[in-house]
Formats: C-alpha cells, structure tokens, sequence
C-alpha cells in the first residue's frame, strides 16, 4: 500500500488535486475535512463538536480527528492500493500519531507533496469558493484565522517530513493539469512506474 499526503494550506488546491490523483492512481481520497462535514451533516455527536471549531476556522481537536482516522485504517488499510490524505495531518501530534498507526499496521507515508500558493492568492480563491461552496468557514473572518492556524500550527508538519526525507515542494499556481503532472511525477517516484 502506498500513502500519500498531499500538504498545503486552505486554498491550495489539495482537494482538487487529491480527487484526480485518487482515481488516477486508484487510492482512496482521505480528506478529514469532508469526513468532518459529513458528521457535521449528519448531526452526529462528533460532528456537534466539530461544527464549534470548524466555523470559526480553528482545528478540530487532536483527539478527535485521529481517533476518526484510526477507525478508517483499522477498516481500510490494507483493502486498497494505497491512501491520499487531504487536510490531514494538520499538526505534528497528528503527523506522530499517523506514523504510528501505520506502523502499526506495517505501513508509512511514503511521499509528502507540499503546494505552495501565495496568501492574497488564498484568500483570494477562498473567497470566491465561498461565494459557491455554501461552506459556513468560507467567510473572510474564518478565512483570515485559517491562515493564521495554518502558519502556527500546520506548517511545522513540513518540517517534520522533511527530516523524513519525503518533502516535495510543489508550486501550486498554475493551470490543474500542469499541477497535477508535476505531482504525478513525484507519485510516478514512490510506485515505480
Ligand atoms: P481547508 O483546507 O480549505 O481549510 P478542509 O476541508 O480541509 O478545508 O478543513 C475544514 C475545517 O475542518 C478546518 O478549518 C478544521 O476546522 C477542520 N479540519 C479538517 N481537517 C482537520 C484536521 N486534520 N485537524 C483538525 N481539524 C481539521
């Protein structure tokens, strides 16, 4: 199994990208911001909670977001070709736990792909999704303390896989297909094809 994370902060287009690299590859797409709507949706316990922190654009807390990606590897891991995480891991205690999940089960991240986008750009992108998405986090207030969280608590992540040796910076502007060539590319270098 392969495992991939796709690394970037809000905007950057990781779930685009993740989407193509998905069915390209035939991984399943992980992104914890969708399971987290999904709860949110559903009015379940968990998503009660969640909804407090996701409105205002702060993290979810640690323990919630990996206990619901535990649950997902104890079910999945193994049954498909590999994994694509999307918005996950979003701090380092999360990275860690992830590390040790897999390990657990025999597995690691193989590739971290890192999309670099400007913050006006961001923001800019943000803004004009919220216009469409319906989502109650893209509003310009949550927008601003996305970044803000992403620059003190999510960034670091980087640097904890670069240690590992699986960074891969990615420039993230540009045209969809050119983004996601240069993504497979670096995919293409963890599957051998
Ligand atoms: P974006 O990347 O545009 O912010 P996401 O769908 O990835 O959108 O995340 C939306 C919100 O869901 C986040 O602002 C946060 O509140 C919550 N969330 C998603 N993933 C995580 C995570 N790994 N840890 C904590 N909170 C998360």
């Amino acid at each position: 199994m392969i495992n991939i994370v796709l690394f970037g902060p809000p905007g950057s287009g990781k779930g685009t990208q993740a989407k193509i690299l998905a069915e390209k590859y035939g991984f399943q797409h992980v992104s914890t911001g969708d399971l987290l709507r999904s709860e949110v949706g559903n009015e379940t316990p968990l998503g009660l909670e969640a909804k407090t922190y996701m409105d205002k654009g702060d993290l979810v807390p640690d323990v919630v977001v990996i206990g619901m990606i535990g649950n997902l590897l104890d079910d999945k891991a193994g049954k498909v070709k590999g994994f694509i995480f999307d918005g996950f891991p979003r701090t380092v205690a999360q990275a860690e736990a992830l590390d040790k999940l897999l390990t657990e089960k025999s597995y690691q991240i193989n590739k971290v792909m890192s999309l670099h986008v400007d913050d006006d750009e961001l923001v800019r992108r943000l803004v004009e999704r919220g216009k469409v998405s319906g989502r109650s986090d893209d509003n310009e207030e949550a927008i601003r303390n996305r970044l803000v969280v992403y620059g003190d608590n999510t960034a670091p992540v980087a640097d904890y896989y670069a240690d590992q040796l699986k960074l891969s910076d990615v420039v993230g502007v540009g045209s969809i297909d050119d983004i996601n060539a240069v993504l497979c590319e670096h995919v293409n270098g963890v599957v051998g094809s």
